[in-house]
């Protein structure tokens, strides 16, 4: 049978450079590391692809996802909906791939309620002010979506504390480290493990008698 892969829960302020850690990750096969495609209701940017960066949909077919039951969470960020559609995750990881939900800290404790073993990954912003520069230097918000997403940020980061790990977005290639760290360790957190540590205590017991 394919060992189960690992669901991991990626979050962090829009702007901190998730998708710029991860890439690399993602196309080294090696990993065997998928990303999940949200479905949103934002318009896309310059550069981003229908059923690449996103699934680019209308409020009405969203919430004919949600009344489907086609979605494994969903949320509102900055008045636009996103969320996580179910089937492919599951696909995914019943072939054993490791599966990444870019996704932000509303959606991210729904999932965990519902896949308590999912690890949890949060990149933060080396200060505050890097924060407002990178999004600045983006510029794909107008001032007031920004000051929108920095208010939505000071939450997320508020939160992060419920993460299993938090990575700093400092160098590069030491987040892009730590983060492979996180999805190669997944496999050895002790919630994980509780069948073969009661199987050992078993052994142990039937060879004492
Ligand atoms: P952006 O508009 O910058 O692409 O995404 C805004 C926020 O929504 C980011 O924090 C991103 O991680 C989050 N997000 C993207 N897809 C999903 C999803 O499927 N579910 C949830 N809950 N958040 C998502």
């Amino acid at each position: 049978m394919t060992k189960q892969g690992s669901l991991i829960i990626y979050s962090g302020p829009s702007g901190v450079g998730k998708g710029t850690i991860l890439a690399p990750l993602l196309a080294d096969e090696s990993y065997r590391i998928s990303l999940s495609v949200s479905a949103t209701t934002r318009q896309p940017r310059p550069g981003e692809i229908d059923g690449v960066h996103y699934h680019f949909v209308t409020k009405e077919n969203f919430l004919e996802m949600i009344s489907q039951n086609e979605m494994l969470e969903f949320a509102t960020y900055n008045q636009h909906y996103y969320g996580t559609p179910k089937k492919f995750v599951e696909q995914l990881l019943a072939q054993g791939r490791n599966v990444i939900l870019e996704i932000e800290v509303q959606g991210a404790k729904l999932v965990k309620q519902r896949f308590p073993n999912a690890v949890m990954v949060f990149v933060m912003p080396p200060t505050f002010d890097d924060l407002r520069h990178r999004l600045e230097y983006r510029g794909t918000e107008t001032k007031e979506q920004l000051e929108g997403r920095l208010n939505i940020a000071l939450d997320e980061i508020k939160q992060a504390v419920d993460y299993d790990f938090v990575i700093v977005n400092n160098q590069l290639e030491e987040a892009r480290t730590q983060l492979l760290t996180a999805v190669k360790i997944s496999p050895a957190l002790s919630r994980f493990n509780n069948n073969l540590i009661e199987e050992v205590l078993k052994d142990a017991k039937t060879r004492n008698e």
